[in-house]
């Protein structure tokens, strides 16, 4: 049925014996993936609604991010940053045109995107009177390398890995009067999730970002919102801060900007965009002609398809229908498709037993359960998803 003639076993022992186990992974082996479906090497099928840690933002294999792979590999695949090429400066312009005046860095990946933002806040800060530090929230996730540890607000990840650059400062989520207390003349740019995601799928309210807003302009401090997962039509508009009529001078994007295809990019304002001068910062494969035109695709496919408005009329849907669906659910939290149900008891039993029973979803911080489906869900989806995680609630 599949060309991967490996059966599950043989998968599993060879992770055992030749992968580094810095994964918790599930009991599951994955071999093929279409729209909300994936289906496993026996050839069982699954609702999936947590599609690629939202990677897989358009549903598996979108025919029109598909085809804009295979036809850009038959014409190039990679050409180095010492020249210029067609793809990334339309790219480029798209997310422009899409966000706010100003101009893209290009990598390939949430962490190497809030890493280049950590740079362009040090040299944001060093021009400007030796500034260095960055203020950013407790139960905040920004990445997995030593300075995006740093920057995250969560000890889990910190573990074991000291000692870690210097210059972070953490201040309470959605608490103005924290944030102030932690601003000082070395702060050089405030670091934000508009809805944390890891940390629980936690909104920040629109008088928290206006605030940080005042308080970056009245102190020259750059305001830094990481989109890595609230991007991309996640919460029904294309960037999360456009529901809060705040604009930051910088935002990270990744995951589902390439469709499935690794790429990063990192949107400066334009006050701040010439910062990086030749030399300060680089990726080799940042940006490449297959990964650029992947994410041209994921635009093109949000506009043409009227992704947005599925995802507000799907994710109003859903939200309404978890909210009565067992005693267990204490909240139903979030925007568009990105949605949190925090419970009264651990969730990880039930996402084990969705799992059996034909439904993918996640759990974070132990309670709160994160249903991600497709920006292209179907009602019916949804209630055959719903019926799923309610009969595996009760
Ligand atoms: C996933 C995520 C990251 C890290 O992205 P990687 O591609 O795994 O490096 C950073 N910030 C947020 C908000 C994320 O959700």
């Amino acid at each position: 049925m599949f060309p991967n003639k490996m059966n599950e076993a043989e998968v599993y022992r060879l992770y055992r014996d030749y992968v580094i186990p810095s994964y918790q992974r599930e009991p599951l082996c994955l071999v093929k993936g279409n729209g909300a479906w994936v289906t496993d090497i026996k050839g069982r099928r699954y609702l999936d609604f947590f599609p690629g840690w939202a990677v897989s933002g358009l549903g598996h294999c979108h025919p029109g991010v598909v085809r804009a792979i295979v036809n850009q590999a038959e014409m190039a695949l990679h050409f180095s940053n010492n020249f210029y090429q067609p793809y990334q400066a339309k790219l480029a312009r798209t997310i422009v045109k899409a966000s706010f005046p100003g101009k893209c860095f290009f990598a390939n990946s949430g962490a190497e995107v809030n890493e280049a933002a950590i740079k362009l806040a040090r040299i944001y800060g060093y021009r400007t009177g030796g500034r260095y530090q960055i203020i950013s929230f407790d139960r905040s996730f920004h990445g997995r390398t030593l300075a995006t540890i740093a920057l995250t607000g969560q000890y889990k990840v910190k573990r074991g890995f000291a000692p870690l650059p210097q210059g972070f400062w953490k201040a309470k989520f959605n608490d103005l009067e924290s944030v102030k207390k932690s601003v000082n003349p070395k702060t050089s740019a405030i670091f934000v999730e508009p809805i944390q995601g890891e940390g629980g799928v936690r909104p920040a309210t629109a008088e928290f970002l206006k605030g940080l807003r005042k308080m970056c302009d009245d102190n020259r401090i750059m305001l830094i919102f990481d989109e890595v997962q609230t991007g991309m039509g996640r919460t029904g508009k294309l960037f999360a801060y456009q529901n809060y009529g705040v604009t930051p001078d910088a935002m990270t994007l990744a995951k589902t900007l390439g469709g499935g295809i690794p790429i990063g990019a990192l949107v400066v304002r334009k006050d701040f965009a010439d910062l990086l001068q030749p030399g300060t910062h680089a990726s080799t494969f940042g940006g490449n002609p297959l990964a650029c035109s992947a994410a041209l695709a994921v635009f093109e496919t949000i506009e043409k398809e009227n992704l947005l408005d599925n995802t507000l009329k799907m994710g109003a849907y859903l939200k309404e229908i978890l909210k009565g669906i067992s005693p267990l659910v204490k909240e139903v939290r979030g925007a568009g498709l990105m949605l949190g149900l925090e419970l009264t008891k651990e969730g990880a039993g039930i996402v084990a037993e969705a799992r059996k029973n034909g439904l993918l979803i996640n759990c974070t911080q132990k309670k709160v359960l994160r249903i991600m489906p497709p920006l292209t869900i179907t009602q019916k989806e949804i209630d055959l998803g719903v019926s799923i995680l309610q009969k595996c609630l009760n």
